[in-house]
């Protein structure tokens, strides 16, 4: 699903790589955590992955998708198959619930007739029935990100990027949104969740990948994970 082979990212004239020869296999329906101190490389990662930014060096497929053939007019179709979460929501704050997450399939060119058969069922599955018309002030942290995540999967990706969707949530709301992630990995989607919660890594007991200084420096199951 996601193949990294000796990836080197190097901005600009920075004198060290931000990436630096990573090479990576994520199987279809993994869910696989990302952890490392920061500037260890995380975003950059995932920038490479959704195409926000081009390795300098080393190869790149996702979902079939060589990026070295990959076009700009290729771009939709990669992001489609991504979808992303963020620390801060990136909600629209003018529009409600359903709003925020039809506007996801109006951009894609979908029927009003298809945006209404899909966007309720969506809503359901991240446990936000009855929030439709909310605006996002209206919401808890947890719900907020709840519609990020409903945005983000209801063009049903086939990876689900979570940057540190727990970083601005308190304990149990954290864990509710760890909790329908892994909903949405039983679902079929491969997940890779960015976190600094050491608690969710140790709970979750998945995979776990760690980057130092733009390096794998662990990959393997969490329990034995400790930073
Ligand atoms: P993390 O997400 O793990 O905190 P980043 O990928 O953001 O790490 O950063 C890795 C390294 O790349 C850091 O040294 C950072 O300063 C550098 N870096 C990140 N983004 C840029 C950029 N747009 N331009 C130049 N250097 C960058």
């Amino acid at each position: 699903m996601i193949l990294l082979d000796r990836v080197t990212k190097t901005y600009g004239k920075a004198a060290k790589p931000a990436i630096n020869r990573v090479s990576l296999h994520i199987e279809p329906k993994e869910f696989v955590i990302l952890v490392g101190t920061s500037g260890a490389g995380k975003s950059t990662l995932l920038k490479l992955l959704t195409r926000e930014e081009k390795p300098s060096s080393g190869k790149i497929v996702v979902g079939g998708i060589d990026y070295d053939n990959l076009k700009d007019k290729h771009i939709p179709l990669l992001r489609r198959k991504i979808g992303v979460v963020f620390q801060d929501f990136k909600l629209l704050p003018q529009r409600t619930v359903y709003e925020n997450v039809a506007f996801a399939l109006e951009i894609a060119g979908m029927t009003n007739r298809e945006i209404k058969a899909t966007v309720p069922k969506v809503i359901e599955l991240v446990g936000l029935a009855g929030k439709e018309k909310s605006f996002p002030r209206q919401l808890s942290g947890g719900e907020r990100q709840r519609v990020a995540i409903a945005r983000a999967i209801v063009r049903q990706p086939k990876i689900l990027i979570a940057d540190e969707p727990t970083g601005n949530l308190d304990p149990r709301h954290s864990w509710d949104i760890v909790k329908l992630l892994e909903k949405i990995n039983r679902y079929g989607t491969t997940v890779l969740l960015t976190t600094h919660n050491v608690e969710i890594v140790n709970k979750l007991k998945r995979r776990v990948i760690t980057l130092e200084h733009g390096k794998i420096t662990s990959d393997q199951v969490s329990g034995s994970y400790k930073q």
